[in-house]
């Protein structure tokens, strides 16, 4: 039986990053990677297959690489069994492994929902982050005409807008009264479902699935709750991922009330020398330090990075007490971004929460070539200023505008000291100085706070 420093099972955004960084930073250890499919593929470029990417999965591919290139081993197989007193792993094929720290960084799965009659009918498909899954559904995709998305969340809603847009007719349901309601605020949720209705998907919000019926066993219809039925030669279920975490179960980890693995700070698990890090992980929200599910691959990313400096030891301190959520869409040429609270999710945590906006080209002047309008949405706590959500919408520098917001919040930074952030600026490049968004928000709350009852 091999033995390794270290084994990580799986193959996604946060085993690659483990191992890569475990590799750059100890190089003398031994790096195992437990994969189950030989091709992986980058998640968040799933949507983009269907219509950016020419339909052609093998344009989204991602594999382990630069782990490899640093001296890291992969075995494509399952992990079926963990010993964990032994510290054994033993895989499908009936290869065993043993370990001196093992890492779950098993992922997370569609939710099906059961509850909904036809949820297995043939031609009802799933959001999987799995390469030969969306490559067979990308082949078979180009012989349907009518499709029905259920789940009007960034995913849901980026699939149906590329799938509309290389011309299947597409319609969306969801059932709260907007959608992307999850990643922002109701303001922002109301303007990306107005982005994805001036698309050519037939966006339907507060509506609920009944049921999905079909004839030999596949899918001709889906079936409202008001009794209105919708042809569809094919169904997509976009209603959530859970973690992957029933072999971390069934090896004694102990898991949260979501189903994620129970992890500190760190990820490490409650049994020694066992972590977790990525979607089978659980988060801590940044505002409660209560557990949450946030399942993305910015933070599965970080969370490996603390984890691989980390796993013989602590030696650099996490820099966050909790996660943040930062997300961020493009919808119809419309940038969307928000990190952190928002009044919605703040109110639902008993969080009190001051906001303010400003609008600004991002060109100076604004008659530019390539100008977007720029809007920043700041909110502060009205005791002391720090920030603690942003929302940004607009042109393509909303990517990273969001970024510097999260950074702010990550470093408890206040409107007080963004009056005088430093930034630099560029016609062609940036907003006006005289109008930095984020500044002027900023300002704005500044002004709310101490000349103005807010
Ligand atoms: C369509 C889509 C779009 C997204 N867009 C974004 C985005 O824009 N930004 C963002 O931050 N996040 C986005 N996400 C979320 C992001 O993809 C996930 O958070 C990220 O993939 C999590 O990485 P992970 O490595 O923890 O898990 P996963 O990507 O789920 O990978 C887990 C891996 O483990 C393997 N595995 C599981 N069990 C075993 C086993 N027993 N043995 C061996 N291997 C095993 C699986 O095959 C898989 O390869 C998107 C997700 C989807 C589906």
């Amino acid at each position: 039986m091999k033995t390794y420093d270290v084994i990580i099972i799986g193959g996604g955004p946060a085993a690659i990053v483990t191992g890569i960084t475990v590799k750059k930073f100890f190089k003398e250890k031994s790096v195992l990677m437990i994969k189950e499919e030989a091709d992986g593929l980058v998640p968040c470029g799933i949507p983009y297959i269907f219509n950016l990417l020419g339909n052609d999965a093998g344009k989204n591919k991602m594999g382990p690489k630069p782990f490899v290139n640093l001296g890291g081993e992969v075995v494509v197989d399952s992990a079926i069994k963990v010993d964990k007193t032994a510290k054994k792993v033993l895989v499908k094929s009936g290869e065993e492994f043993s370990y001196g720290k093992l890492v779950f960084a098993t992922g997370s799965e569609p939710v099906i929902p059961t509850f909904i009659p036809g949820h297995d009918l043939r031609n009802v498909f799933y959001v999987k982050k799995s390469f030969p899954y969306i490559h067979e559904l990308a082949s078979k995709i180009s012989g349907f005409k009518n499709i029905v998305i259920v789940g009007g969340g960034f995913i849901g809603a980026e699939v149906a807008e590329q799938m509309a847009a290389s011309g299947m007719n597409i319609t969306l349901v969801e059932s709260e009264p907007l959608c992307f309601s999850k990643a922002f605020s109701p303001e922002l949720s109301a303007i990306a479902t107005d982005v994805l209705r001036e698309t050519k998907v037939n966006v339907m919000t507060s509506t609920l699935v009944k049921e999905i019926t079909g004839e030999n066993d596949t899918v001709q219809h889906v079936v409202l709750s008001d009794g209105r039925k919708i042809e569809a030669d094919a169904v997509t279920l976009s209603i959530g991922y859970k973690a992957n975490s029933q072999l971390a179960e069934e090896s004694g980890l102990e898991l949260n009330r979501f189903g994620d693995i129970h992890v500190d700070n760190y990820g490490r698990t409650t049994v020694k020398d066992i972590s977790a890090v990525g979607d089978c992980a659980q988060t801590f929200g940044f505002l409660t330090g209560r557990s949450d599910v946030i399942k993305l691959a910015s933070t599965a990313t970080a969370e490996a990075r603390t984890l691989g400096h980390n796993i013989f030891g602590i030696r650099i301190k996490k820099c966050t007490a909790g996660t943040l959520g930062v997300f961020s869409t493009e919808i119809n040429g419309l940038a969307m971004a928000a990190a952190g609270a928002n009044e919605k999710s703040a109110g639902e945590s008993g969080v009190e929460l001051i906001s303010s906006k400003f609008s600004s080209p991002d060109r100076h002047p604004g008659g530019l070539p390539g100008m977007s309008n720029l809007t920043v949405k700041l909110y502060a706590s009205p005791v002391d200023g720090s920030i603690l959500g942003g929302e940004a919408w607009g042109g393509k520098s909303v990517g990273e505008i969001i970024n510097i917001i999260s950074l702010a919040i990550q470093k408890s930074i206040t409107v007080f000291e963004l009056i005088s952030f430093q930034v630099g600026t560029h016609p062609l490049l940036t907003a006006s100085p005289v109008n930095n968004p984020i500044v002027r928000a900023a300002e704005d709350i500044v002004y709310k706070m101490t000349c103005s009852k807010y």
